[in-house]
């Protein structure tokens, strides 16, 4: 998850204009979706997310006592955005390509997130009919049915898995909660509408050695989604000890995802925001 960042500002400075101040954002320009507009269902300017990715753009987590934004207060913010989308035929100058849960952390978190997902999707019926939806998510809580039923209603949901051994995803995304990586992949099997998405990273934490590669291969088996996105480091992490993969690594792991588990994959290794 994460939203488009200040690229010219020091490390502290990027993490604060990383974090949404609103429940809707954008648009942000997406490697893998177009022009998006970012949908932001926690707390505002604080990050919540069941993990901590080493390399977040987020920054640490915010105190738990700031509130989540009410349903109804999203539900007025993007009727107001998606008729201007409507009345001007886009947003802001921009062609809007997908209606995208993320922001300053993972949606699912929300205590409301499947009927913030039916305001999300009557409204997208009503003034946007042909704008996709898409959740970004950590994973974490599509263990529990009533949060995969939620969210399979929408156009798609990305999936992380970064590792491939539960050891490299510990240190890499740092769970609050003990978890299985094993059991995300397995919850996202359960949707009909789930692509993982990957980062990947060498340097401190390496998920591009053959041994995690095959580990994590054999989870996006088990995952069964409809596409693979890989991408990589865009920008100087948080953790400045990971590195950016080289573009020839993440193609030859798309390969293997192609040949060896008959999944479609895409490869992001330059450009704009994930
Ligand atoms: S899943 Fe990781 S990268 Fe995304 S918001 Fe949570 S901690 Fe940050």
């Amino acid at each position: 998850m994460g939203i488009e960042s200040d690229k010219t500002a020091g490390p502290d400075a990027r993490v604060h204009a990383a974090l949404a101040v609103d429940t809707i954002y954008g648009p942000v320009p997406s490697r893998r979706y177009g022009n998006t507009l970012g949908i932001n269902l926690l707390p505002l300017d604080h990050k919540r997310c069941s993990l901590r990715c080493t390399y977040c753009q987020l920054g640490p987590e915010g105190r738990d006592t700031v509130p989540f934004p009410s349903v109804e207060r999203f539900a007025a913010e993007l009727r107001g955005a998606l008729e201007l989308l409507r009345d001007h035929g886009d947003f802001r100058g921009y062609p809007l390509h997908g209606l995208v849960l993320s922001g300053n952390g993972d949606a699912t978190l929300h205590p409301q997130v499947a009927e913030a997902i039916d305001v999300l999707l009557h409204l997208r019926d009503e003034l946007a009919p042909n704008v996709p939806t898409i959740l970004l998510t950590a994973g974490t809580e599509l263990i529990h049915p009533h949060i995969r039923s939620a969210v399979a209603r929408l156009d798609e949901v990305a999936v992380k898995i970064d590792g491939g051994s539960q050891q490299l995803f510990e240190r890499l995304n740092m769970p609050f909660q003990p978890i299985l990586l094993r059991d995300i992949a397995a919850a996202a099997a359960e949707l009909p509408n789930a692509i993982v998405q990957t980062l990947l990273v060498q340097g401190s934490v390496d998920n591009t050695v053959a041994a995690e590669v095959d580990a994590w291969l054999e989870l996006v088996r088990l995952a069964h989604p409809r596409r693979v996105d890989l991408y990589a480091l865009d920008r100087a992490p948080i953790e400045k000890k990971l590195r950016k993969v080289p573009g020839i690594v993440a193609e030859a792991i798309a390969q293997r995802v192609r040949d060896e588990a008959g999944i479609a994959c895409r490869v992001f290794s330059d450009g704009l925001n994930d």
